[in-house]
């Protein structure tokens, strides 16, 4: 079994299923007290948050590195980056190591072609829905369709993960709200939503729509821990 180099906490609230979810997977794949090796570097996110929004991408893509270079240190094999948004500075990280980064973003592409879906919406940060990073990823590279909600919709769905989902805050107000933003990207065509941020999982469960929802969160760990038993 290989160890995998996890980098969390952004936010924490969502490293604790990341974990949870991969060490389940290694149980159920091999069986009595098995659990996964893991190395974890843990970040402060509100020093991560605050060059995001300053746009000092170079200086959080920095302390990425640090953390990549540190779990290789610790006998990592393969690096697991725990958020969507800061896949942004995936090749600085990639630079930093000799090990592979496994791309959340490649992960989910594969579930969501492996469902025979190819018409998604993309649910995450403004980073992730607007830039070209993620998005631009899953349609070059994987030919997905990705849809994503006017700019209103972005921003409120860029609030609650800030100001409510990455503080632990679960709130009934706001799952509806993402459910009228699921719908209207169901209205315009969407045969699937991608939750592209690693805790919209923890707001929006799958029967709270009327398609498959694709979450970042566990299709990633799930994958990390196949990666790490695949020989
Ligand atoms: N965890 C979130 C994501 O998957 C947002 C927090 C962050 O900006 O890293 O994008």
């Amino acid at each position: 079994m290989k160890t995998i180099g996890l980098i969390g906490g952004m936010s924490w609230e969502s490293t604790v299923p990341y974990y949870q979810t991969i060490n389940r997977v290694v149980g159920r794949r091999l069986g009595g007290l098995h659990s996964a090796k893991v190395a974890l570097y843990s970040v402060d996110f509100h020093e991560i948050e605050q060059l995001q929004h300053a746009g000092r991408w170079e200086e959080s893509g920095e302390i990425l590195a640090d953390a990549a270079r540190a779990v290789c240190r610790a006998g990592a094999a393969f690096i697991v980056l725990c958020t969507n948004t800061m896949h942004k500075v995936a090749p600085q990280i990639e630079a930093a190591v000799d090990v592979p980064l496994l791309h959340i973003a490649d992960a989910t592409a594969a579930r969501v072609k492996g469902a025979g879906l190819s018409r998604v919406g993309l649910l995450g940060t403004k980073f992730t829905m607007e830039e070209d990073f993620y998005r631009g990823r899953l349609e070059s590279r994987h030919g997905l369709s990705v849809m994503t909600p006017p700019a209103d919709q972005r921003g409120l769905v860029h609030r609650a993960i800030y100001g409510e989902l990455c503080l632990g805050k679960v709130l009934d107000s706001s799952r509806s709200a993402f459910q009228q933003v699921v719908d209207g990207l169901v209205a315009g065509g969407a045969q699937g939503v991608i939750l592209g941020c690693t805790e919209i999982g923890l707001l929006l469960r799958p029967e709270d729509a009327p398609v498959p929802l694709f979450d970042t969160a566990t299709i990633h760990a799930e994958a990390a821990a196949d990666f790490a038993l695949d020989v």
